[in-house]
């Protein structure tokens, strides 16, 4: 079966990304940036991402393949040193598709914004005050820097940093983690990540003009009422070695120094 390829990669590997291209040629690739069977990602988590945002809109019928070169490299399973074995390996059909599903954010009812890692909405000059609701269902007012709603995937990303908990990639859920919230006498938030079923949506309305919203490596600034985020129907299907495990992930990128 002829495939045809794209290489996204970070700056600064052209040379690689030309070695590859011909070892790919040599099997009878086809080289088609702008309409690819498959998407080879050359650096970390934040070129794969961006190659994401790239094919967002043929994501169904597209499978990314990630090699890591110099990064963290959390959604790889592939390092460059690999390259020859994978090649055989694509070949050969003997490789695993894992879909990851994204989540996606409706601002003010007229503009949908999609993220595999998560979305955040952060206040960089004042106090943000949102009201947050699971569902239809108000939960807090919160106050503080700001809120994350990570999927499953992005639960190892920013949502980590902030002490939410990491979420087995095999169960669909999110997971909502707070920024440096204001807890006192007068103000009170849950003041702990909260992890929710999959289908569920969780909104934040307010006067939330000032906020910048954030979405994987990505912001908009959308003059923000309201934003509901939750699962999309979206998918990125990912090509990873036959013995992939979320745990071996963990502790090779979290535990090993
Ligand atoms: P970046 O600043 O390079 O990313 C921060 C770190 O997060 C990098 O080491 C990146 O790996 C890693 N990472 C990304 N997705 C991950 C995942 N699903 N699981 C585990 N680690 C992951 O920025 P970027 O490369 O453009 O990536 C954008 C992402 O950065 C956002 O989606 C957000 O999650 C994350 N971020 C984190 C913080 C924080 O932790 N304080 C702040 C802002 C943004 P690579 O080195 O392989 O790129
Ligand atoms: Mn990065």
């Amino acid at each position: 079966m002829i495939m045809k390829f794209a290489i996204f990669s970070k700056s600064g590997h052209e040379d690689l990304v030309k070695q590859l291209s011909n070892k790919l040629i040599d099997k009878s690739f086809i080289n088609d940036e702008n309409n690819p069977d498959i998407v080879f990602s050359i650096g970390g988590d934040g070129t794969f991402l961006r190659a994401v945002h790239k094919y967002i809109d043929i994501l169904d019928h597209l499978k990314f393949v990630g090699i890591n070169k110099g990064s963290l490299g959390f959604l790889y399973d592939f390092a460059i040193d690999d390259f020859d074995n994978l090649l055989s390996d694509l070949v050969k059909g003997n490789y695993l598709v894992k879909e990851l599903p994204l989540i996606k954010g409706e601002i003010n009812d007229n503009k949908t914004i999609y993220a595999l890692n998560e979305i955040r909405i952060e206040n960089p000059f004042h106090t943000l005050t949102s009201d947050v609701f699971i569902n239809e269902d108000k939960l807090e007012t919160f106050r503080g820097n700001g809120l994350v709603v990570a999927s499953s995937l992005g639960s190892s990303a920013y949502n980590k940093s902030l002490g939410g908990a990491l979420i087995d990639n095999d169960l669909c859920a999110l997971e909502l983690t707070e920024i440096a919230s204001i807890n006192n006498n007068v103000y009170r938030s849950l003041g702990s990540s909260f992890v929710i079923e999959g289908k569920k949506s969780i909104s934040f309305k307010g006067n939330l003009n000032e906020c910048v919203v954030g979405f994987d490596c990505l912001t908009s600034n959308d003059n923000l009422k309201e934003i509901v985020i939750s699962y999309s129907d979206k998918k990125v299907r990912v090509i990873y070695s036959k013995d992939h495990s979320y745990v071996k992930r963990i502790r090779k990128s979290f535990v090993l120094c």
